[in-house]
């Protein structure tokens, strides 16, 4: 059984898609695609040794070799351009992902789906979208044991989903996930504040430039959360 998280991603995999799914580890997420025939040809790229391996394991054990090619890379360098049409980034925070995608963007072209699951920072990979001109289509917030994760969507083509008074909350927050405010979407941003508030709390006896800096950022983020909570 996929995780709800990756099912999540699954879902706008569009029928019939090439897919390449960078950072696959047991690659269950193409695996998972190619044994509902949703997808013909999936490229799973991984970098390290041990998760290539799981990956490669997997897709023998449900003889996928034929719609699944496993192959050891860092990021996008495992695909050609013009290979596939969608590629999936999850599990990984947002940083991470955004400089794969930075890393690669060559690799891009043809690429008419982009679909990406960072586990936190998902401001980074917002901005990245927003500065190579992808737009964002979708996104969806969900928990899973215990744990909090977004799921964004991009395409080439579409309406952009910012406006332009409330563009730097919404990179943080999430233009879709900030109109819909879920539960999930409070928890996660009440848990957030508190946190912020927890480590303003600590900061207060030093006085370098950069502590006061670092306390204004907090005090920032706080004042957005509690705007939007
Ligand atoms: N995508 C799977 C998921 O969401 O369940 C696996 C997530 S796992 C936490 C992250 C995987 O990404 C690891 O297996 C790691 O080896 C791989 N990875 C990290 N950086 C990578 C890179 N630059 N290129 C390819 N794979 C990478």
């Amino acid at each position: 059984n996929l995780s709800r998280r990756l099912t999540a991603v699954a879902n706008h995999v569009e029928n019939g898609m090439k897919v390449a799914d960078i950072g696959s580890d047991h690659a269950y997420l193409p695996c998972y695609l190619a044994v509902q025939n949703k997808i013909s040809f999936a490229v799973a790229g991984e970098v390290t040794d041990g998760p290539l391996q799981s990956a490669q394991e997997q897709v023998k054990s449900l003889q996928m070799e034929h719609v699944i090619n496993v192959r050891k890379g860092d990021g996008l360098e495992v695909i050609a351009p013009g290979e596939v049409d969608a590629v999936t980034i999850c599990g990984m925070g947002g940083i991470l992902i955004a400089s794969i995608l930075e890393k690669g963007k060559d690799k891009l072209e043809g690429v008419s789906k982009l679909i990406l699951q960072p586990n936190v920072a998902a401001k980074w990979v917002r901005e990245w979208l927003e500065k190579e001109d992808w737009v964002l289509t979708a996104e969806e917030i969900l928990k899973e044991d215990g744990k909090i994760y977004e799921v964004l969507v991009a395409e080439k083509a579409g309406t952009s989903p910012y406006s332009v008074q409330g563009k730097e909350k919404e990179l943080l927050f999430g233009p879709y996930l900030l109109k819909e405010k879920s539960d999930v979407f409070q928890e996660k941003w009440s848990g957030e504040k508190k946190q912020w508030n927890n480590i303003l709390s600590q900061m207060n006896n030093s006085e370098s430039p950069e502590t006061e800096q670092r306390k204004k950022d907090l005090q920032y983020k706080i004042s957005l959360a509690e705007e939007i909570l």
